[in-house]
């Protein structure tokens, strides 16, 4: 997958046009070194999206993921970004519960971002109507010159 693709994907699913587990069907057919590149993906985006702390509770509920998984107990420990990188190192089996909590955190915080800093008016492709196909089609047209 293409990394525009790849970041299309990733804030459809933030814009909520895309579900969290259908992205996740997509990228699971990708190479395991793929998968964990996706995922890392997903967690510099969110690191930019400004994501703190105290949005993992909210992350963690909307993720559906149980808090006894390896990858939940990781990143209520504290120091987010250094465990959201751990997560990404861990056994194939537990990618899919940290790509459902870190597009959980970076919705939450996108959606923030939107509603503040990007509410009046702002030059991200990827705060566009992603929902749109025509949106969508001049954004990958724009990657390509
Ligand atoms: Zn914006």
């Amino acid at each position: 997958m293409s990394s525009i693709e790849l970041d299309i994907l990733i804030n459809q699913v933030a814009q909520g046009h895309v579900g969290a587990l259908n992205a996740w069907s997509e990228i699971s057919t990708l190479s395991m070194e793929e998968i964990r590149g996706a995922l890392r993906r997903v967690n510099a985006l969110a690191q930019q999206a400004g994501i703190v702390e105290s949005d993992i509770p909210e992350a963690l509920m909307k993720s559906g993921v149980k808090p006894t998984r390896t990858a939940a107990v990781l990143v209520q420990k504290g120091s987010l970004g250094v465990q959201l990188a751990r997560i990404t190192t861990l056994p194939n089996a537990d990618l899919r519960d940290g790509w459902l909590i870190s597009l959980a955190l970076l919705s939450i915080a996108d959606a923030r971002r939107r509603a503040t800093k990007c509410k009046e008016s702002c030059l991200h492709w990827w705060h566009r109507d992603l929902g749109n196909p025509d949106v969508v089609r001049v954004i990958r047209e724009a990657e390509r010159r």
